[in-house]
């Protein structure tokens, strides 16, 4: 059997700079984000948590989780806010952002992490992941750094070309 040295898988962020997110998006995310974990469905947990995303137009989705009274079910912010982005027709994301009433910032689990992952390959981009604790903590990392060499639809040959915009519209930076 053969191992192949990890060292040598492509890794994206070798490659990609993480785009630059103006400060107002920041905000204009943060207060979507917020929205979201207002109108979070939390009967079971009790810990609301809201996320949102920017997309590469410039549109901003937000999402909260969604629990379920039968065991398995639910979906976090996260992927609730990408679902919301989807459903508009928007597949390519700059952009995610999520938050708690948690002092600290928390990050996404990792399911969420594997499904930014999913449009980031789409994109072919890194996407910015701002974490922001509810006294204005931010931390910021990315999702090649969160979750570098990801298995996406790339390895397996997708063709995704239907679901890649054109990516330079709506674009602004500091
Ligand atoms: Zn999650």
């Amino acid at each position: 059997m053969e191992f192949t040295d990890s060292s040598s898988v492509p890794r994206p962020s070798d490659h990609m700079s993480s785009p630059t997110i103006s400060r107002q998006d920041r905000e204009v995310l943060t207060e979507s984000a917020k929205a979201g974990m207002r109108n979070a469905y939390a009967p079971r947990s009790g810990f609301p948590v809201g996320a949102a995303v920017l997309t590469f137009h410039g549109n901003v989705y937000q999402g909260c989780n969604v629990e379920s009274v039968i065991s398995g079910l639910g979906t976090c912010a996260e992927r609730c806010a990408i679902d919301h982005a989807v459903a508009h027709g928007e597949y390519c994301f700059r952009a995610m952002l999520v938050t708690s009433r948690l002092e600290n910032p928390i990050r996404p689990c990792g399911a969420c992490l594997q499904y930014i992952n999913e449009f980031a390959q789409i994109g072919k981009d890194d996407i910015v992941i701002f974490m922001v604790g509810a006294t204005g903590k931010v931390a910021r990392s990315s999702i090649w750094e969160m979750l570098p060499g990801g298995f996406g639809p790339k390895d397996l040959g997708l063709d995704l070309s239907r679901y890649v915009k054109n990516n330079s519209e709506g674009l602004s930076e500091d």
